[in-house]
């Protein structure tokens, strides 16, 4: 059988929200990082035809019409991955040439502070850091490269230097921005797993909650098709006060617990059972009408009176008694649940230990 928690049925959805709301950012992001970058290559691309560096021209325009494919891919056809690395390997190469031919008056190698932030986005942490390592090592084999091997732009050591410097110092602050941006976006979804959990589950039993009951009878109610029958089952432990009296209110609390965990093992993967009230339960069991709903009723009654529940002196047995009610389309929830406390406490007036109505065959 699978457990009442595997069954989560969303209500709210809050924590995969909060997933979703950070795939979203991220499309956003890639999207806004391909627009910006087109619009700069395509603007510095007009600067260099100005000046007739053609090369750069070219270099710069075709950047341009990569980040707009990546723009495309992002927004358009919702390709996150691919448009991201588009944006960050384009990002090198041009970068790698404008380290190379030192841009409009050995200006280009400016640029290069861009990357780590951006990679870091993009790849994270440990990919990212990874990736500005081999990016900075391939510049500076580019800048400190001998002329007499291969021409490239000539820059003062000083320059060269400096700007190593800086470019770690700011890889080193982007670290520690992405570092910190990632363990509060991961104690975020830590900390609204738990309020979901809390929202949606029993604290005791790690049952459903009474609220979380009500939306799910609700979403059956408004279901589209409603000529699927159900029917829910309300079910209240016998004498439950006599085991609090008899063996202290933390022996019924574990009684509790593990009555619910025979509720589970006796459950069909489409049910539900929820912690309606102190000792009392209330079962959703979906596609079942009053006369299969007895069937069931009547399971889990001889699970429970069968089981031995062990208190911490001795093993003890208790029963339960269930008022039985089938759903049809003139009801609210309320009229419901209200027909199975009647039912409940028929069940109650006639001895405890059944499961009311009775079908009549
Ligand atoms: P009946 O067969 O008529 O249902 O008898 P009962 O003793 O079970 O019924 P009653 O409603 O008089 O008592 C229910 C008791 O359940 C009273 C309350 O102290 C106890 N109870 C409610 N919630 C909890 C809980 O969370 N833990 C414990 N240990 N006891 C609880
Ligand atoms: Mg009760
Ligand atoms: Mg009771």
């Amino acid at each position: 059988m699978m457990s009442n928690q595997k069954r989560i049925i969303s209500i709210d959805n809050s924590s995969s929200k909060l997933e979703s709301f950070g795939e979203l950012q991220q499309t956003r992001v890639i999207a806004l990082f391909s627009l910006v970058g087109m619009s700069i290559t395509f603007a510095m691309a007009l600067f260099a035809i100005n000046d007739n560096n053609f090369i750069l021209f070219l270099a710069l325009g075709l950047s341009s019409v990569i980040y707009a494919a990546a723009y495309y891919l992002v927004k358009q056809k919702k390709h996150v991955k691919l448009s991201s690395y588009i944006v960050i390997y384009s990002l090198y190469v041009l970068m790698f040439y404008l380290v190379y031919s030192g841009g409009v008056a050995l200006t280009g190698p400016l640029w290069i502070f861009i990357v780590p932030p951006v990679s870091l986005y993009i790849h994270g942490f440990k990919r990212g850091l990874i990736n500005i390592f081999i990016f900075i090592v391939i510049s500076c084999l580019i800048m400190f490269w001998p002329q007499n091997i291969y021409t490239h732009a000539v820059y003062p050591t000083e320059f060269k230097l400096r700007l190593l410097y800086s470019f770690l110092t700011i890889s080193f602050l982007s670290v520690l921005y992405e570092f910190s941006r990632n363990e509060l976006y991961n104690n975020a979804l830590v900390l609204n797993a738990k309020l979901h959990h809390l929202a949606h589950f029993d604290e005791l039993t790690g049952l459903h909650n009474r609220r979380n009951a009500q939306g799910i009878l609700n979403q059956y109610i408004s279901a589209a098709d409603v000529s699927a029958p159900f029917s829910v089952l309300l079910c209240d432990i016998d004498y439950f006060k006599q085991v609090n009296d008899k063996y202290g209110h933390n022996a019924g609390d574990k009684l509790l617990v593990d009555i619910g965990k025979v509720f589970n093992n006796n459950l069909r993967d489409f049910d539900y059972v929820a912690r309606w009230g102190g000792e009392e339960f209330l079962f959703i069991l979906t596609d079942t009408d009053k006369i299969k709903a007895f069937d069931v009723a009547e399971r889990v009654r001889c699970a429970v009176s069968q089981h031995l529940f062990s208190l911490d002196e001795e093993d003890i047995s208790v029963t339960i008694s269930i008022g039985i009610e089938e759903y049809h389309s003139q009801l609210t929830i309320d009229q419901l649940i209200n027909y199975a406390d009647k039912h409940l406490y028929e069940a109650k007036r006639l001895g405890r230990n059944r499961s009311i109505p009775v079908p009549k065959y």
